[in-house]
């Protein structure tokens, strides 16, 4: 087979690597993409799509059959609904497969050549792709590593029988009688939570003291309280152990250090992600490391010149967006322009119930810098939209400046509060004061009105609390 050579190899078609490919493209770089799998790389295929399909297609569910019960206070009845998961699960995959041929198009329109095949360092600049047809050599003047992530597996729960993954959750047909998460981060709890809405018995096992432990204990509550209403059951301060019985028990082990067998149909482990280093050249290159990530500068650069890195493969915040932002810079950079990382804001949306959005510094970090902050807060319980869609749980919080009024950070949890997200990251990039904010009219009856009265609320003279 002859060997490519090119201006630009981007290795990993996730959210990071097809960016930047199309980007780069655009700009007239003469680029090649390699992808082991499909494009869209696991946002795509096993990640933020597939999840939000489910919990969307639950939330249906769940809503359903909230009217079927007599207490319904719309006073819409149904019959008694049910749920074919098998049905539910074709109609994800159709999304999924939707985009996989969009992002193909893209990179297509773009001139981006395509080579399917996992990749294997041969040195810096040179690559091996086991295709189809034999094995294909590139050879390129730059290199973008976009490898992106894989789940993290328990030594003492290793993925297999009835110990599952969120990629073979995301693809289950039938609904798990009993499903035991281990791990109460985002991934496990907008899965768990999507599992009780269409009808499984959910328990959640998690280590520290609290679900959702990146996030501070009152953005929590209202998802807390949530799981609470849905039955599901959560143990914190628990460790799992391995399973038990004849392989359908998980052993815990509970604060007190007491052993307790808890029956599961399904264990989904969702404990966290790893970067994909290894296993493919990558430790012959001898790249610098952040821990298990690959350090790089703030133009993605890595230890070796014209060795880029971009996406879960270089840390956290693990994300899609933030991936997507890297890809963009680092094209613009292999094309001449002059770019570095001046991101105030990576948003960050955990799609539990309620959903979670946070942008910027929470207080506690603001503090921590030793920054002295004014705070406002307003909660749905006095906004209208809020109450005419039955979901007054939550709030908006803002966290601003004392001296400057600088809009230093931004949180809200609340029914379909992601949407807010781009305002809060709008806010941080162009330096908002809480008077812009408070000053800026914000449409109604909506959710983001809780926007205004939060900056308003900081400045001392809130309207409608
Ligand atoms: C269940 C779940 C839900 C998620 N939800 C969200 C969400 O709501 N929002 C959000 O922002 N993020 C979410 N994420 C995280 C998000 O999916 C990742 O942050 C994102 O996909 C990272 O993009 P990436 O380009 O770095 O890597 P990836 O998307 O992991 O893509 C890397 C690609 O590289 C390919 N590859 C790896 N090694 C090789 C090789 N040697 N040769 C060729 N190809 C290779 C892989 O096949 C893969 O396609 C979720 C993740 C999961 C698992």
């Amino acid at each position: 087979m002859k060997e490519i050579v090119c201006k630009l190899l981007v290795i990993g078609a996730g959210p990071g690597g097809y960016i930047c490919a199309i980007r780069a493209g655009q700009l007239g770089v003469d680029t090649v993409i390699v992808e082991a799998g499909k494009a869209g790389g696991t946002c795509l295929n096993i990640g933020c799509i597939p999840s939000k399909a489910l919990i969307h297609a639950a939330e249906e569910f769940d809503k359903v059959r909230h009217m079927s019960s007599a207490s319904d206070v719309l006073g819409i009845s149904v019959e008694q609904p049910k749920l074919d998961l098998a049905q539910t699960v074709r109609w994800k995959d159709g999304i999924v497969g939707r985009l996989n041929s969009g992002v193909l198009g893209l990179l297509r329109k773009a001139k981006v050549k395509i080579v399917h095949g996992p990749a294997r360092f041969r040195d810096g600049k040179t690559v091996e792709v086991e295709t189809e047809t034999g094995t294909q050599v590139i050879r390129a003047e730059t290199v973008v590593i976009a490898t992106g992530s894989e789940p993290v597996e328990l030594p003492s729960l290793p993925f297999g029988g009835p110990v599952i993954s969120s990629t073979e959750a995301l693809s289950l047909t039938t609904v798990p009688k009993r499903l035991v998460v281990v791990g109460g981060g985002y991934i496990g709890l907008e899965l768990g939570t999507a599992f009780a809405k269409m009808g499984a018995e959910v328990t959640v096992v998690e280590a520290t003291p609290q679900i959702l432990p990146q996030y501070d204990a009152e953005l929590v509550k209202p998802v807390a309280k949530r799981l609470a209403e849905l039955g599901v059951q959560v143990l914190t301060d628990t460790k799992a152990k391995g399973l038990s019985g004849q392989g359908d028990a998980l052993l815990i082990e509970t604060a007190d250090g007491r052993e307790q067998s808890l029956p599961a149909d399904r264990i989904l482990v969702t404990v966290g992600r790893r970067p994909r280093t290894e296993g493919w050249g990558l430790e012959e290159l001898d790249l610098d490391r952040a821990g298990r990530f690959i350090r790089i500068d703030d133009r993605c650069r890595t230890s070796m010149r014209g060795v880029h890195a971009i996406g879960d493969v270089t840390g956290e915040p693990m994300l899609a967006h933030r991936a997507m932002a890297q890809g963009e810079m680092v094209a613009e950079i292999v094309a001449g322009r002059k770019r570095s990382w001046d991101k105030r804001s990576i948003p960050a949306v955990c799609f539990t119930d309620p959903e979670i959005v946070t942008a910027g510094l929470s207080p506690d970090e603001a503090r921590d810098q030793g920054l002295e902050v004014r705070i406002g807060q307003f909660p749905f319980t006095a906004n209208g939209r809020a109450m005419t869609t039955q979901s007054e749980d939550g709030f908006v919080r803002v966290v601003a400046r004392a001296d400057t009024n600088l809009v230093l950070g931004l949180q809200a949890v609340g029914a379909g509060i992601s949407e807010l997200s781009s305002a809060f990251s709008l806010a941080l990039e162009m330096g908002a004061r809480l008077e812009d904010i408070a000053g800026t009219i914000h449409a109604h009856p909506t959710r983001s009105e809780g926007l205004q009265e939060a900056a308003l609320k900081a400045l001392g003279h809130a309207l409608h609390i």
